[in-house]
């Protein structure tokens, strides 16, 4: 087991947009993490692309969490996340990612929202956000936590904070898309924020078990 086994949470994504949330979500949830030093999987460069075979969040954030303690052999935090529309049942769903194609970046997977939505009125344009974390050991899940976003989707993209589709999510009790509202204020509600303010539970636990282990060590 590599030495940083114990002291690193790894964030198996290299999605930068959800790196950046979760940093935040951690010294929101775990303020006594400042001990602990938060990696991604851009900061391993040769591990391997996590290959998304699942067919549900649940399925995907496993896979990705255990790829990523199996890699590095700490704990490890697994999200699986995308946006459900009603009037396309559910897609882009787990694939929304890669909506518009296997590398499609941000701006092309919304515009083939906006395009597949063209002909749908406002009151049927309900979405939500899905996130599911999962945290994990090598070969050992800790635990899946889920957390769900309700809004609608917009007919024009609005705002430049974020990442992925926040610019056509319009979160209705505020009157604006995700990204127009701030980062701080978007970590108080989001499906990611819901789904890791469970999880923290868990890695909280761990660390104290791991701050135990090594108080018992230096006795
Ligand atoms: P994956 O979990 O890596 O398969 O990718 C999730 C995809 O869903 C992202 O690439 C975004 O397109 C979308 N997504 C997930 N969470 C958010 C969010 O908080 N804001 C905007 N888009 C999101």
């Amino acid at each position: 087991m590599p030495d940083h086994a114990n002291q690193t949470i790894v964030i198996a994504t290299r999605n930068q947009g959800k790196v950046r949330e979760m940093r935040a979500l951690f010294r929101q949830h775990l303020p006594r993490v400042k001990d602990i030093t938060l990696a991604c999987l851009a900061d391993f460069p040769a591990a391997p692309l996590i290959e998304e075979t699942g067919r549900t969040f649940h399925e995907n954030a496993r896979i990705k969490a255990l790829a990523g303690a199996n890699l590095t052999g700490g704990l490890t935090i697994g999200d699986d996340s995308g946006l459900e529309v009603d009037a396309l049942h559910g897609a882009p769903g787990v694939c929304s990612a890669r909506y518009a194609g296997p590398h499609a970046r941000d701006a092309e997977n919304n515009l083939k929202l906006l395009a597949a939505l063209r002909d749908v009125p406002p009151d049927q344009r309900a979405a939500r956000f899905v996130c599911v974390i999962a945290v994990a050991l090598p070969d050992n899940v800790l635990g899946l936590f889920e957390g769900v976003c309700h809004g609608v989707i917009g007919s024009e993209p609005r705002g430049t904070n974020g990442f992925g589709y926040d610019p056509l999510f319009v979160k209705t009790d505020y009157g604006k898309t995700f990204a127009e509202l701030s980062s701080s204020v978007k970590n108080r509600m989001s499906h990611r924020a819901l789904a890791f303010a469970k999880a923290a539970v868990i890695v909280e636990r761990y660390l104290e078990s791991m701050r135990a282990a090594a108080t018992a060590g230096r006795a």
